[in-house]
């Protein structure tokens, strides 16, 4: 599933793809779209210049020279696929944007779970959102204020996209590993040591996602991470097999040993 820095490697791609163009045409091709992208949004769409793209958490963002923004999220299979208008749409396009240069922005989506929405202009109603752990302007406070609130599992917490926007099951188990924390620990009640020591380790991960983020999500795992879905096989740090547990109806893996309450 797509989490922050996979969002923001398709956030560049989309940027390059339309930015300044203008949109000729905007087809849906799934009917699951069709409730979203209603004919009168898609006239909307017609004839408006793409002025700027955005991420917001894991959401995409395309401003347009109508003053309407078209919003993407991906949620579990979602990608985009560059090609020339020209040519037949590929399997599994739901929806696919046709720019004025010819070129075909789609989104790709076996699983046909993404939502692609146009908001009129001046109401972008994304849901509420934590601030952007990439941001370097994120302090440990902001994350300290929203933790002590929060008295469930410091993992079910990371997911929350009002603590922090753009992590998800992935990274949260990641940075936990990273930062020696048990993921059933109380969120609320986190040492200050530990609650700096997982910003660090969030951002770290990200970083690291984002600089293999080449690397796409549909690839192959083996070796991309630490302790997700890597359940029973030894911890690199510490050679203790992997551990899965299930905490609000998703997989969790940790480390038994380096994660210890
Ligand atoms: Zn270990």
């Amino acid at each position: 599933m797509p989490e922050l820095p996979e969002v923001e490697h398709a956030a560049r791609i989309l940027r390059t793809a339309v930015l300044g163009k203008t949109v000729r045409n905007l087809r849906v091709l799934h009917r699951a779209q069709r409730r979203h992208l209603p004919p009168r949004a898609i006239a909307r769409l017609r004839g408006a210049r793409i002025t700027s793209v955005d991420r917001r958490g894991k959401h995409q963002l395309l401003s347009l020279s109508t003053g309407d923004t078209l919003v993407v999220h991906f949620r579990m299979t979602g990608d985009w696929l560059v090609d020339d208008a020209a040519v037949p749409v590929s399997k599994y396009v739901r929806v696919a944007i046709e720019l004025d240069d010819g070129v075909r922005v789609s989104l790709v989506d076996p699983r046909a779970l993404s939502t692609v929405t146009l908001h009129r202009d001046g109401s972008t109603l994304l849901p509420a959102l934590g601030p952007d752990p990439t941001d370097p302007s994120l302090r440990v406070e902001t994350l300290r204020d929203a933790l002590s609130r929060r008295r469930v599992s410091i993992k079910v917490a990371l997911l929350d996209q009002r603590v922090l926007a753009g992590v998800g099951n992935i990274y949260a188990a990641e940075a936990l590993w990273l930062a020696r924390i048990d993921p059933r620990a109380i969120a609320s009640s986190l040492s200050r040591a530990r609650q700096a020591r997982l910003l660090d380790a969030i951002r770290a991960v990200l970083a690291k996602a984002q600089r293999r983020s080449a690397g796409r999500y549909r690839e192959d795992g083996v070796g991309r991470f630490e302790v997700y879905d890597r359940e029973g096989l030894p911890c690199s740090r510490c050679g203790t097999a992997i551990r899965r547990i299930v905490q609000a109806a998703r997989s969790t893996y940790y480390c038994p040993f380096c994660q210890r309450r």
